[in-house]
Formats: structure tokens, C-alpha cells, sequence
């Protein structure tokens, strides 16, 4: 393929190609339901299903797959159009499994007269009863020999709503003692009075995922319907349904990868939904969370996803990837692509108190031009102040310090990064005992950041001028999920909530350039990690992944 990737999808395509099943067409669809946002597991099939179309130049179709109106809403399916714009994915037409309730009623009419497929008026426990299990053949339905014409009349009636809710269903007449247990006469159609948000009421009754997927895909002109390993037991019915019916090319094929599953983190809708509603986390976008818009609101760039997910490849064994792997992906992309910017986070006053006044006795500012990116020079420059009252990190600071501790302390002399060298010389405390200001002594000969004489210092540190800082919130985060499999021990992921997923900083301290960060603009606060300036609210920021790799450390273990 162009993009150089080789797997199992690809070849199967290629040699669809070679063997001109399709003409040499090649589509694709990705179809969510939808039933809530997307999450980082679908990032996984958006690629795959993007990915492999693109490779062949082909097409691909977004197809929501919405057949069943409780647990769907247009806010969803604006929420999916949009995330996979912001993803840089274009499919060629959006689509919705509802728009085909019209065609795929016609053709479950023609599996009737054809005594493929008949009205059950079993109820759900007993039909669940009678299908048997594994090896223990099913029971076959009183209702399995009605005849066709009988059928007619009664899906006829079902669909112009003469009937209550689960009152009866219409099933394919296969097997029931099949050794697939998809095969023993799967249902097709569900009797439901309720409001579609595209159909409104025109239908009372509702196809199956089954009954309504393989037939979308080949209205469509879907070639290769690519979807997780959980469906191959439905390959077999895929294709039933499809041969019984006069399709005008070649069946689409379905085939399977493997799920995208990560440590730390659950990807399940229903279970994302439930930190929503039992507010365990503030929302679908909230950063913790591992949808795409969570993601986004966090930082993470579209770019680090889709290489993560190229990186890993397709496969067809199940696997948890490490979410340190995810995070270096992330921090690799925005190391290229962001601009550097001082921020103090927990900060502690440094007086300089030989700093000069001017004339009238006001204290001296000085500019320091900085780099915006050392990694892109063509980013430019900013200008930072510098004065004689400065914010550091408390953490740079020890009265007392510690073994191996070479930050700034009493008689210690460090750097402040491109501006000068100070010495602390002693501190004021509250009536507390804790120290609430440093006075420091600077040397105006290192002017830049370094000494004429080669003096060395054993550590820099990063600052902001007080009287030019701006204050701003900002949010650390933890893993939302203190275990690597949530819930592996109880089967609820909920019991392994990190209570501490999230710390939130006010007051934190910023150079006066982070003001002009774009809503959504990632930025390295230097020495902390990169940060996102939150999409809405100015002044808050959410701390997207720190500094250092852990990702070797994690393939060691
Ligand atoms: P959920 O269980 O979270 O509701 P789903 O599979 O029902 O997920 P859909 O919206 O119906 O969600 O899925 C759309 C597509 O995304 C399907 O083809 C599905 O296989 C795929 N998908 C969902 N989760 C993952 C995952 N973790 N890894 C890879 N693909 C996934
Ligand atoms: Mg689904
Ligand atoms: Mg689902």
C-alpha cells in the first residue's frame, strides 16, 4: 500500500484488487451508534477504517448506526461528525442506518415469502430459554411453521403498529440447533413504540444490529466492513443475510481486529457514561476522560493519536497497550510543535535585593528575548521581563537542603534560566514558621545566563517577574483509574477510582507572553510538562503530560 503499512486487512484487499471482486473499488465505513461520544478505542477503527480506504485510494463512509432510539440523540452524532473532522478524517458522505428502515423492511418481506423468516410470538425469557446454549441444541419456536402468508400479515400489522412493546419479534428461520448460537434463528425486527432522532415515529418497529448491518453495508457499496474480533461469531449470519437477497454486485466481507484496549483506562460508553452521571468526572469532555473530546480538552494533538494507532498496527489478538506508550507519542508531538513558556506553579517570592532603581527610584525591568521554540527556530523569539521582585517554585528552595539537593538555598548560588546567577542570603518567615519570601543577591557580570569568569552552577531554575505575572488555575492530573485493569478483581471499574486523579492549582504564576495562548494551544511550561489553555475558560490550564518518558521504563518491567 502507499502509506508502506502491511497487514492482514491490507492483503485481503490487495487481493481483492488483484482478483477484481469489487472492480477495484474499495470502501470502507465506520459506524458508531450513537449512543455517546467517542472514545479512544474507536480512534482505533477510525484509523483502521480511514486508514486502509485512504492506502487504496478508496472511500470511506461514516454510517451511524442508529437502530435503536432509547440511547440515541443528535448531540451524539454532532459529537461524532465533529470528532472525526478534528481527527483530519474526511468521510465521503455520513450516512445513518435509518435512512435504509425502508429498504431493509422490503427485503425482510422477501425473506418472508420466501419462508426465510418468520413471526415469533414467544416472549423474550421463553425465546432465551429455547435457544439452547452451547453443545444443548434449542427448542424451536410453536410459531417456526406458521406459513408464509400468515408471516406477511403479521409483520404487516407489526410494522403499521397494531402491536404492544415485545409483544412479538421477527425471526430468521435457520437453525436451532445450530452449533453458532448467532444462527438459531437470530431476530430481525423488535416492536418498539418510540421516537427515532431521524425517523421520528415513523417506525414502530426497529431492525437488529444483525439484521441491519450487512444490508446498510451493501446499500452502501461498503467492499470491506472492517469491525472488532467480538463480531466474528456473527460472520456467518453477516453472510446468510446477504446471500438470500438479490444484491446487484458482490457481498460486501466483514472482517476482524483486534480491540484497542489501554491500561488505566475503560472503554466502554456505558461505563464512561456512568462517571458522567454519577459525577465522578465533570463531564464527556472532561480532560480525565478517554474520549476524543476529553482527549482534545487535555491536548492531545490529533497527529499523536493517529500515529499511536499507526504504530501499533492491526492485529488479531486482543492486547492492553501500556498508556505510558500512548503518552510518549504525545509528548514526542508536542515537543516538535510547542512553544516553551515559564510558569510557577506553586510559588515562593525571591527578592534580588541588590537590584537597581532607576532615576526615580522605581525598581528596574529588564527583557530577556527567549526562544518560543529551541526546536523550531523559526518560531521566533518573545521578550520576558525580568525585575528585582520574582515568583520560583517553592520545590526550588530548601533552608535546610537535603542530600543531593543543588536547587537554591542559603549561601547557594544558582541559575535563573537566561537571566542571571543569584546567592541566596536568608529568608522571612510567617508567624507559622514557614518561609514566605527568599532574598538572594544576583550578579549583574552573568547577565544572559552565564559567568565571564566560567563560574559554574549546579542547577537552573525557571521564574517569573512578579509584578509582570498574571495569575491562572491550572489542573494536574492523575490516571483516572489507580489500577492497569480497572475492575479486574470486582468487574467494576468504579472500585479502582484514583480519588486523586486531579489536583487543582490557584494562583499559579505565568509569564505575561501566556496570555496570548490560543484557546486549545498547548504549551511547555518549562521544567513541568506541557500544558493545554482550556478551549472556553481563559486562565485555566490543563497539564497534558509531563516531562519524562516513562515508557522504557515501562517495557522493562
Ligand atoms: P461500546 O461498547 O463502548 O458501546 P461499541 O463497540 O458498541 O462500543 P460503537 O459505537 O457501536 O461502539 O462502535 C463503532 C465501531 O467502533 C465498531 O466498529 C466497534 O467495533 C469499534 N470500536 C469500539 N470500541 C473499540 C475498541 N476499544 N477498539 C477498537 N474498535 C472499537
Ligand atoms: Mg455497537
Ligand atoms: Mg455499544
Amino acid at each position: 500500500s502507499p502509506s508502506g503499512a502491511s497487514d492482514f486487512i491490507r492483503d485481503i484487499v490487495r487481493a481483492d484488487n488483484a482478483q477484481g471482486t469489487y472492480g477495484g473499488r474499495v470502501q470502507t465505513r465506520f459506524p458508531p451508534e450513537p449512543n455517546g461520544y467517542l472514545h479512544i478505542g474507536h480512534l482505533k477503527a477510525i484509523t483502521v477504517d480511514f486508514g486502509v480506504a485512504k492506502d487504496f485510494e478508496g472511500t470511506t463512509v461514516l454510517r451511524l448506526d442508529d437502530t435503536n432510539p432509547d440511547a440515541e440523540d443528535v448531540e451524539y452524532v454532532e459529537s461524532i461528525v465533529d470528532d472525526i473532522e478534528w481527527l483530519g478524517f474526511h468521510p465521503v458522505s455520513v450516512c445513518h442506518a435509518s435512512d435504509y428502515f425502508g429498504e431493509l423492511y422490503e427485503w425482510a418481506e422477501l425473506l418472508v415469502s420466501k419462508g426465510l423468516a418468520y413471526v415469533d410470538d414467544q416472549d423474550a425469557e421463553t425465546m432465551s430459554a429455547n435457544r439452547g446454549s452451547f453443545g444443548v441444541p434449542g427448542v424451536n419456536s410453536p410459531d417456526r411453521d406458521r406459513t408464509p402468508k400468515e408471516n406477511l400479515d403479521l409483520l404487516r400489522r407489526m410494522r403499521a403498529g397494531e402491536f404492544p412493546d415485545g409483544s412479538r419479534v421477527l425471526r430468521a428461520k435457520i437453525d436451532m440447533a445450530h452449533e453458532n448460537m448467532q444462527m438459531r434463528d437470530p431476530v430481525m425486527y423488535r416492536i418498539r413504540h418510540a421516537h427515532h432522532h431521524n425517523t421520528g415515529d415513523a417506525w414502530p418497529i426497529y431492525p437488529t444490529y444483525d439484521w441491519a448491518h450487512g444490508q446498510s453495508d451493501a446499500i452502501e457499496g461498503t467492499t470491506h466492513s472492517l469491525c472488532t474480533l467480538e463480531f466474528e461469531s456473527h460472520r456467518p449470519l453477516y453472510e446468510w443475510f446477504l446471500n438470500q437477497l438479490p444484491l446487484a454486485s458482490a457481498p460486501p466481507k466483514q472482517r476482524e481486529f483486534a480491540r484497542l484496549e489501554l491500561t488505566h483506562t475503560i472503554t466502554s460508553k456505558r461505563r464512561l457514561r456512568k462517571l458522567v452521571e454519577e459525577g465522578v468526572v465533570d463531564g464527556w469532555d472532561d480532560p480525565r476522560m478517554p474520549t476524543l473530546r476529553g482527549l482534545r480538552r487535555r491536548g492531545y494533538p490529533a497527529t499523536a493519536l493517529r500515529a499511536f494507532c499507526d504504530a501499533i498496527g492491526i492485529t488479531k489478538t486482543n492486547s492492553r497497550k501500556a498508556i505510558e506508550e500512548l503518552e510518549s507519542f504525545v509528548r514526542r508531538d508536542l515537543d516538535r510543535s510547542s512553544r516553551r513558556r515559564m510558569a510557577v506553579l506553586h510559588p515562593l517570592k525571591l527578592v534580588l535585593t541588590n537590584w537597581p532603581t532607576d532615576a526615580e527610584g522605581n525598581p528596574v525591568v529588564e527583557y530577556f528575548e527567549l526562544a518560543n521554540n529551541p526546536k523550531d527556530p523559526a518560531d521566533g523569539t518573545r521578550q520576558v521581563a525580568f525585575s528585582g521582585e520574582l515568583w520560583i517554585e517553592a520545590e526550588d528552595f530548601a533552608e535546610v537542603p537535603p542530600p543531593k539537593y543543588f536547587r537554591l538555598s542559603p549561601g547557594r548560588e544558582v541559575r535563573l534560566r537566561g537571566a542571571y546567577f543569584v546567592t541566596a542570603t536568608d529568608v522571612i518567615k510567617d508567624l507559622d514558621g514557614r518561609v514566605v519570601q527568599v532574598n538572594a543577591t544576583y550578579d549583574p557580570q552573568t547577565r544572559g545566563g552565564d559567568s565571564p569568569d566560567g563560574r559554574k552552577v549546579k542547577s537552573t531554575m525557571h521564574w517569573v517577574s512578579a509584578p509582570h505575572a498574571w495569575d491562572a488555575t491550572v489542573n494536574l492530573y492523575d490516571r483516572l483509574f489507580a489500577t492497569e485493569v480497572p475492575g479486574a478483581e470486582t468487574g467494576e471499574p468504579l472500585d479502582d477510582l484514583n480519588p486523586a486523579s486531579r489536583e487543582t492549582l490557584r494562583g499559579a504564576k505565568l509569564e505575561a507572553a501566556l496570555a496570548d495562548a490560543e484557546p486549545g494551544e498547548v504549551v511547555q511550561f518549562e521544567r513541568l510538562g506541557y500544558f493545554a489553555a482550556d478551549p472556553d475558560l481563559p486562565g485555566l490550564f490543563h497539564r497534558t503530560v509531563g516531562l519524562r518518558d516513562e515508557w522504557a521504563a515501562v517495557q522493562k518491567r
